[in-house]
This record gives structure tokens, C-alpha cells and sequence, in this order.
């Protein structure tokens, strides 16, 4: 069995050879074989103009106005970080890349801006909704307290179609974390899941099983729900494990359970 976790964040520490090797020797005490490293998109400078929208309300900006931890450095410093790192000999093999957020109205920028660089991989994700974080806590007063949540997820899917039809994402960020809150639409959910699934086949997209919202939301559903689980199955889509870790003590959680139900 090859183990490998496919999504973990380095936002919590700078872009330093010891920090990103933390993450890399935390994997292989856990026993995987690959690792995939990526940032938000939100870290870097260049790709400010995407989230003007959210500034629409005030703990949005506040969110965002946090120096800290965004905008705060160039694209090139964290990819001549990893291509020093792949110049190493490591024990595990090490994949970089990042978590775009999908907004489309900034598709043709995302294109431009990411067409300038290479990248191992590149994860397309929908945090926000119509320029709503959907995932903050926050979020309850903005979104889940103000609108239909069967509104809410019909517009979250139309735009995890629309980023899937983007062509510029190799994989698919936790499919199914709108869940996140166990607030549930009204409506089936199966023709979307099937329509993913066929698109994802399509446009040659892996699915992230991540299990970020499992110990980090305190979600019951250790990765993706069962049903959408066995459509993805029933399509042979090709999955990806997902730690999301946000520090190296998290990386390769629940990897062994969650690669099981994968098989
Ligand atoms: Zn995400
Ligand atoms: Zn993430």
C-alpha cells in the first residue's frame, strides 16, 4: 500500500527549509510515502485582487486585513523553497503546489497569473459563495442564519462545476465540506454528486477524501460522506487522501482508515 496525503498547509510557519522539513519528517514517522505541500491562495501578494468581494463585510475584511497571515508573501519565495527541497534527499517523496480559491469571476486572472509559474499539482477549492466565506465562524451570521441552505448548496455546486469546467485544477478540495456546520439541504443530493463525479472523470480531476472536517470541525463523517463516497467509487474517480493539516503534528491523521474506505 502507498501512502501518500495529498493536501497540507504551511500558513502557520514561514517558508524556511526547517519548517517545511518539520512537515516531511512528520510524515515519515507516520509511514507515508508522498506528500503534497500547498498554501492558500491567500498568502500571496499576487493573488489580492481575488478576494476583493469578501471586503463587502467588515469581519471579512478584518479576516483578510490580518497581516500575519495574508498577503504576506511572494508566490516565487514559497516555489524556490520547494524546488530547493526537492533537490534534497529525503525519505519522502515531496510534491508542491496550491489551494487556489475559485472565484469566477477571476478566472481569466487565476489563468494568467498561474500559467507564469509551474506547479506539481494544483487544488481548486470554492471557500466562499458569492463573496460569503462559507467555513468561518463567523460564517453562521453571514450565510447559514441569513439564507435557504438548500439556496446555499445548489450555488456551492454550480460553482464546484464551474471550477471543475475551469480546466485549471489537477484536483478537487474536499468535495462535500459544506457539510461542515451538519446543516443540510431539504434536497436530494445524488443527481449532484453523480454530476461531479462524471465531470471530475472528465476533466481528469483527482477527488480530495479529507479528513480535515472530521477533526477539525468535529464533523461525524471521517472524509467524504458514505453516498458520495460510493458515487465517486461507482464512477472510478480517482481519490486522493487529505490530511489539511495546518501544522506538522496533523499530518497523515486518520490516513490508514481513510485510505481504507478509498479501497
Ligand atoms: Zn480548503
Ligand atoms: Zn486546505
Amino acid at each position: 500500500m502507498t501512502y501518500i496525503d495529498g493536501h497540507m498547509h504551511l500558513e502557520n510557519g514561514p517558508l524556511t527549509k526547517e519548517y517545511v522539513l518539520q512537515f516531511v519528517e512528520a510524515a515519515h514517522q507516520k509511514g507515508l510515502d508522498e506528500i503534497q505541500i500547498l498554501d492558500h491562495t491567500h498568502r500571496f501578494i499576487e493573488f489580492e485582487p481575488i478576494y476583493e468581494r469578501l471586503k463587502q463585510y467588515d469581519v471579512q475584511k478584518t479576516w483578510l486585513a490580518n497581516k500575519d497571515m495574508k498577503f504576506k508573501d511572494h508566490l516565487s519565495d514559497f516555489i524556490d523553497l520547494m524546488k530547493d527541497i526537492q533537490q534534497m534527499d529525503l525519505p519522502v517523496k515531496v510534491k508542491y503546489g496550491l489551494e487556489v480559491c475559485y472565484v469566477p469571476e477571476y478566472e481569466n486572472f487565476l489563468k494568467e497569473l498561474l500559467g507564469q509559474y509551474s506547479f506539481d499539482f494544483l487544488v481548486g477549492a470554492i471557500h466562499s459563495i458569492d463573496g460569503i466565506l462559507y467555513d468561518m465562524s463567523f460564517s453562521k451570521d453571514l450565510l447559514w442564519n441569513r439564507y435557504d441552505a438548500n439556496d446555499i448548496y445548489k450555488r456551492y455546486y454550480e460553482l464546484v462545476f464551474q471550477l471543475i469546467e475551469s480546466q485549471l485544477f489537477t484536483q478537487l478540495a474536499h468535495p462535500d465540506t459544506i457539510k461542515l456546520f451538519q446543516i443540510y439541504p431539504t434536497y436530494d443530493l445524488k443527481p449532484t454528486y453523480q454530476k461531479m463525479a462524471e465531470l471530475l472523470k472528465a476533466h481528469h480531476m483527482k477527488a480530495e477524501n479529507n479528513v480535515g472536517c472530521y477533526y477539525r470541525y468535529h464533523h461525524p463523517d471521517m472524509g467524504l460522506s458514505q453516498e458520495l463516497l460510493q458515487i465517486f467509487k461507482d464512477n472510478h474517480v480517482d481519490l486522493i487522501y487529505a490530511s489539511d493539516a495546518h501544522q506538522p503534528q496533523d499530518v497523515g491523521n486518520y490516513i490508514r482508515e481513510a485510505t481504507l474506505q478509498m479501497n
